[in-house]
């Protein structure tokens, strides 16, 4: 077991949502550059999949470089030489690291960040589709739904 004390959060990851326009069942290695904390853009080669989904339509992923398993998000390794999934990258979500009333306190601000990084991106977001709420403005309400349950533990 290493004893990594890497989080989530705090790594350069990259979401396959920002690059499924490119993922294609042709050209399954897509190219991504990171851009690290000196400026510099890195490029990396990431594999991509995709899955059929119930309605109909594909679902891209990328295959983790290590593991070959699907994964929705990639991360930069320690040495930042590559990138694996959460786990090949030996990661955990803050909260992880924490016990009791603390836990829950690391959960609510996750839930809160994560609600957030749904807006974050290049694309115009809209809210509604036709009446009604598009996925992505579910998924900021999920999240922040679930930051609320949380911190209504702390101000009961
Ligand atoms: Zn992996």
């Amino acid at each position: 077991m290493s004893s990594s004390k890497r989080v989530v959060e705090a790594t350069p990851q990259i979401s396959i949502s920002s690059v499924k326009d490119f993922v294609s069942q042709r050209n399954s290695v897509v190219q991504l550059s990171l851009t690290n904390s000196i400026g510099n853009q890195s490029p990396y080669f990431a594999k991509t999949t995709t899955t059929k989904c119930y309605f109909g339509g594909t679902r891209p992923w990328f295959e983790c470089n290590l593991c070959s398993k699907r994964a929705g998000n990639l991360y930069l390794n320690e040495n930042g030489t590559d990138l694996f999934c959460r786990v090949c990258s030996n990661l955990r979500y803050r909260s992880q690291g924490f016990s009791g009333s603390s836990r829950l306190l690391m959960m609510a601000f996750d839930a809160d960040e994560r609600a957030e990084a749904v807006f974050k991106g290049p694309q115009r977001v809209k809210f509604l589709y036709k009446g009604r709420p598009t996925k992505r403005f579910k998924r900021f309400l999920k999240y922040r739904q679930k930051a609320e349950r949380l911190s209504r533990i702390f101000t009961n």
